[in-house]
């Protein structure tokens, strides 16, 4: 393409070239014309009254006008026009299209616009008003750019895509890393150097009463608190000069409970050798450190079982010794006073350490039991009319039972005797008087609860003895069934009370349970092994006859030695303690001597100047209140009453059945 005018005549300011013509160098404008020709982009110069004063070669080339559009003088509005009407504008009524950008350039301020070409071509087009009014127009074809641009922001497009695909997918894994985490039955933490958590899982957080997201950016000191920052704070530093260090610490747990967690920390070392910070690794030791002592606690109390039951048994025969001797020095020599004086004392202490034995035997679970289904509340309430006689009347005693039938597999007289001793404890827990209450129930005992007190989950009898006494603190309850251990008086307590209930419930298949708050009470729980309703044969009415006999010092006057024992081992059967006696005169003795003999069984014929009768007769003056039961070999009257003395009378031979009955009156 040519220069700028059709004449020849190019750029040359806003004066019209016609008026003119002569007042320029041609050559000069011929230079400027070819100049502006080599120029990339549109240059046009229109006057005050829009007409075309200079154009280029660019500016036809650029918007595809004709030539013959190219002319000087030719108006703006001829442009417009023909872009209206070729649809440069796009859609819509060119007169319009026109009418606008006329009005636009008459205005003559600088502009700077971009246009679309229906080709595709981008134009930006900058008009810059002229001294004289008028203005000049830049056209430059920015397709190119403006495709590199677009390259370029799709690019960008594409990599933010992929970024923000790249984070979400990071996002994701850390968000499964934290699930991770959080499941796993451990609290984690990272500190920094600064100490500083960077990081906490749920179980870390939770540990300390926050949430996770609370816990980054807070100091360690305001996560723990200041008494556990107090134990671990030596452990941070240490771990933080490089160290992997391991402890255990108790805190209050979020149930008040006292919790106890092992943690770990190890320092991280970066390639540089420096600490960045540190893991934390803790778990909650509490259940574990729980059934390390008690099965600590279980341990000691084999061990000691084991050591006493042991002992139990040389002394027993020790003792057995001693009384056979003691028995024969007083026979030997029946009439000296000294007998009375030195030899009475002794029994007397020797017969206690043998019942100090029993007990003993008791703890270390070498008794014979002789376990069966119990029907325990009417156990409890025989027991309840016994232990509200031997308490004081400042104690109230009463009785409650959940179920109406809770049978239990036990020995009776063991139970009963362990419920003496707890009846014994609590009176002396509340000297001041106060509420016993004994009460029944069935407890299910799951896997953790029957773990504790090591026997197999399952339904158990509970019988819980209660008082609101003054109760124990922490020390006494460790040790309350160690054998010989006792917080009472010298002479007051045994020590052998609680382990007693210890050794004969574990040995019963259960366990024991206390309870007990300082100035509030104890409560100490018997679980015994339970017999489901459908195994629970008969309940025998021996069985809570035996009851009411058990632990009843019971004279037994027999010259026979055979029938003398086959007799004891009856009695004791039935719960008895019995002393024995080969003639009358031997038992009137004891009868005077042994104000705890509560009842007398005697053989009505008996050599030496006192049989049966006599004795029954010596009995009724000395101690009216003592039952005298008579048996006899021979089947003088067919009526089971001693005619003369109105007693009771068994015939021999006579099983343990008719022995129950004919004592039975006298158990209560
Ligand atoms: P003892 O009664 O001879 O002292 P025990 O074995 O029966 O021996 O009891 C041991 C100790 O346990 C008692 O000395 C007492 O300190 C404590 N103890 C037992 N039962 C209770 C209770 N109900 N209330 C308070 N303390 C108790
Ligand atoms: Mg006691």
């Amino acid at each position: 393409m040519t220069m700028s005018g059709q004449d020849g005549q190019g750029m040359q300011g806003t004066q019209a070239l016609e008026e003119t013509p002569l007042s320029f160098d041609r050559r000069y404008r011929e230079m400027l014309g070819a100049g502006l020709d080599l120029l990339d982009q549109g240059v046009t110069v229109f006057d005050a009254e829009l007409r075309m004063v200079a154009w280029n070669g660019a500016f036809l080339r650029l918007l595809d006008f004709p030539e013959s559009l190219a002319r000087q003088g030719m108006s703006f509005e001829e442009f417009i026009r023909f872009n209206a009407e070729r649809g440069d504008y796009g859609p819509g009524d060119p007169d319009a299209q026109v009418a606008e950008r006329v009005a636009r350039a008459r205005s003559f301020q600088p502009h700077v616009t971009e246009r679309v070409r229906p080709n595709g071509q981008v134009l930006s087009i900058r008009g810059f008003p002229l001294p004289h009014q008028g203005f000049i127009t830049v056209y430059t074809d920015i397709t190119e750019q403006r495709r590199a641009q677009e390259q370029i922001a799709s690019h960008q497009a594409e990599l933010e895509a992929h970024i923000r695909s790249r984070t979400e997918a990071l996002r994701r894994s850390e968000q499964r890393l934290r699930e991770i985490t959080d499941a796993i039955p451990a609290a984690v933490a990272y500190f920094d150097r600064s100490w500083t958590y960077r990081y906490a899982n749920k179980g870390y957080a939770e540990w300390f009463g926050w949430s996770a997201h609370e816990i980054e950016g807070q100091q360690i000191r305001e996560v723990t608190g200041q008494e556990v920052f107090a134990i671990v704070s030596p452990f941070v530093s240490r771990a933080l000069a490089g160290e992997q260090v391991s402890y255990e610490y108790t805190l209050t747990g979020r149930d008040g409970a006292p919790a106890r967690a092992r943690s770990t920390l190890v320092p991280d070392v970066g390639p540089d050798g420096e600490v960045h910070g540190c893991y934390v690794h803790s778990v909650d030791v509490t259940e574990q450190r729980h059934t390390q002592a008690a099965l600590a606690q279980a341990q000691k109390m084999e061990a000691i079982g084991q050591l006493t039951g042991g002992l139990a048994h040389d002394f027993n025969n020790m003792l057995t010794v001693v009384i056979g001797n003691l028995v024969a020095l007083k026979e030997n020599h029946p009439d000296d006073p000294l007998t009375e004086n030195f030899v009475e004392p002794a029994m007397h202490a020797a017969n206690r350490g043998a019942e100090l034995i029993r007990r003993l035997l008791g703890f270390a679970r070498r008794q014979p039991l002789e376990p069966k289904p119990l029907e325990v509340n009417e156990l409890i309430l025989g027991m309840s009319k016994l232990i509200r006689r031997s308490l004081p009347s400042t104690i109230a005693v009463s009785t409650a039972s959940r179920e109406p039938c809770l049978v239990a597999m036990v020995d009776a007289h063991q139970l009963e005797n362990a419920l003496l001793n707890l009846a014994l404890n609590a009176r002396d827990a509340m000297p001041n008087g106060g509420e016993l209450r004994i009460e029944s129930s069935i407890e299910h005992l799951g896997v953790h609860a029957a773990a504790d007190l090591e026997v197999p989950p399952g339904d158990y009898v509970q019988i819980a003895v209660s008082d609101n006494g003054m109760g124990m603190d922490g020390s006494t309850l460790a040790r309350v069934f160690e054998p010989f251990f006792t917080t009472k008086q010298f002479g007051m307590g045994s020590g052998l009370g609680m382990s007693m209930v210890y050794g004969f419930t574990k040995q019963s298949g259960g366990g024991v349970r206390i309870r007990s708050r300082q100035a509030r009470g104890t409560t100490v729980a018997l679980l015994l092994p339970s017999v489901a309703a459908a195994e629970q044969p008969e309940v025998l009415p021996a069985l809570h006859a035996d009851i009411e006999l058990a632990g009843k010092l019971v004279l037994l006057a027999e010259d026979d030695a055979d029938v003398r024992t086959v007799v004891r081992m009856q009695l004791a059967e039935l719960g008895c303690v019995v002393v024995e006696a080969e003639n009358g005169a031997e038992a009137a003795d004891l009868v005077e001597n042994i104000p705890a003999i509560a009842l007398v069984i005697s053989d009505v014929v008996m050599p030496g100047s006192m049989d049966g009768r006599a004795l029954a007769r010596f009995v009724q003056r000395f101690r009216p209140d003592l039952p005298v039961v008579l048996m006899s070999g021979f089947a003088e009257s067919h009526s089971s009453m001693d005619a003369d003395l109105h007693l009771p009378l068994l015939a021999k031979p006579f099983s343990r059945d008719k022995l129950l009955a004919a004592l039975r009156p006298f158990a209560a």
